[in-house]
């Protein structure tokens, strides 16, 4: 056993000595900005140099504090401010459309336009366009919140091995849910054994994170608005078990009682909600659990309901942030063959304008697509800010998205690891997605 583990210990040494000396080896890439904003502070800063080795920021700082190692390749963005990647917290790479009565069970084929059913194949090429459209944009990381069954795993896999283009992915799996009809990507639990046994499942089948959804009718309150899906006991059960194996749990919750007990229960985010309390509020921030909203989608989806979706949501959304609640950047992003208006991949950067009409600051905007989105997702180590260590995943825009948040709606400029996705300001193309 002793000698075993100093092998071992020889090994990771050698593994460890090796890519650090790979990391040296590797040419490095500098970007010159004009301007750059970090992902955590409040403010612009002007001139920076950032020096990318491999795939991470080997240094950042002011022009002229900065050595630029011989032989780098430079990437000219003094016309453009440069900001980290964006995450996107809740999205679904696979939705393809909300056609009633699509795949209520497994049995039944999801169906695109009426009469026309397509495979779990068939969604999934639809999910790589929209993985790519959503990079293209600016997304360099994405959170799927159960979509593509266990399909997300392939997707998020393919990409890491650099097969096809998109963002760094975490993905849910089967979302969880109690025993009401839905998509036949979650995975209906009636019991808080059930609930625990389909956590350790999930995980089985490669799953980042646990979602549940814990709000099954939205709009409607001769439904009983805001009526969970489960029991108390069932998601109670569902967070415990991920808690104890080290994972984070996502809970959809849009109002009322789902949204106080997915509180109680212990989830770490509360998503897409469009109606909760100020004492739910007073709870959320105590606990510091994260928000999503997607108030761009809820406005739209609002005019063809007969209830004020849209101004629940916005007064939800001021009554968070006026509390200080952690307020992650989602879309909850419909694919382009659905019935829904829209925001489709591709669009996400929409929403920006959408936040800081109903009250942040462009930064604070910004702020939930990166440093609190980074935190959010549990990867604050990695993404999220323009540090030393971090990917080296950013993004460029022309003019300044401090001033006019819109701007996001125009990147020009993608890189992630390293690589170069995007560079519509000196007019080099990147070869992704061309192999
Ligand atoms: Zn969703």
């Amino acid at each position: 056993m002793k000698w075993q583990s100093a092998i071992g210990f020889a090994l990771l040494a050698l593994a460890l000595g090796g890519s650090w000396l790979g990391a040296q080896d590797q040419k490095a890439v500098v970007i010159l900005a004009g301007q750059l904003f970090d992902g955590k502070s409040d403010r612009l800063l002007s001139n920076q140099v950032i020096v990318i080795r491999g795939d991470r920021i080997a240094e950042v700082g002011p022009a002229g504090t900065i050595t630029i190692p011989a032989g780098a390749q430079e990437i000219d963005l003094r016309m453009a401010t440069v900001l980290p990647g964006l995450i996107e917290a809740h999205n679904h790479m696979f939705k393809i459309g909300d056609h009633p009565g699509a795949g209520a069970d497994a049995s039944v084929p999801l169906v695109i336009q009426p009469g026309t059913p397509f495979s779990t194949p068939y969604a999934t090429l639809l999910a790589s366009v929209n993985a790519r459209l959503d990079l293209e944009s600016g997304f360099t990381t994405a959170r799927d919140l159960s979509s593509g069954g266990t399909a997300d795993v392939d997707l998020r896999n393919a990409i890491n091995e650099g097969i096809i283009p998109g963002p760094r992915m975490l993905v849910a799996t089967e979302g969880l849910r109690g025993s009401i009809a839905g998509p036949r990507y979650f995975h209906l639990v009636d019991s808080p054994y059930e609930g625990r046994k389909q956590v350790r499942i999930q995980l089985k089948n490669g799953a980042d994170f646990i979602k549940i959804y814990a709000a099954g009718i939205r709009a409607n309150p001769d439904l009983g608005y805001g009526a969970p899906t489960m029991t108390p006991e069932e998601e109670h059960a569902i967070v415990d078990e991920a808690h104890r194996q080290g994972v984070r749990v996502a809970c959809t919750a849009h109002a009322g009682v789902a949204v106080r007990q997915s509180i109680q229960a212990g989830c770490d985010s509360l998503e897409l909600v469009t109606d909760i309390d100020a004492e739910s509020i007073r709870m959320v921030v105590e606990k510091g659990i994260f928000m999503t909203f997607g108030l761009t989608i809820t406005k739209i989806q609002a005019k063809s309901q007969n209830f004020p979706m849209a101004e629940l949501s916005k007064a939800s959304f001021q009554r968070a942030l006026k509390a200080g609640v952690k307020i992650a950047f989602s879309v909850n992003a419909t694919g382009a063959h659905g019935k829904q208006a829209g925001p489709y991949h591709g669009e996400e950067a929409v929403e920006f304008a959408t936040m800081v009409e109903y009250g942040m600051t462009p930064l604070q905007a910004i702020r939930s697509a990166t440093s609190v989105g980074a935190e959010n997702i549990g990867w604050k180590d990695r993404v999220g800010s323009i540090e030393k260590g971090k990917f080296a995943d950013f993004i460029a825009a022309s003019g300044n998205p401090a001033n006019d948040v819109t701007e996001l709606e125009r990147v020009k400029f993608v890189m992630k690891g390293g690589q170069i996705v995007r560079n519509d300001l000196t007019g080099s193309r990147s070869n992704l997605g061309r192999r």
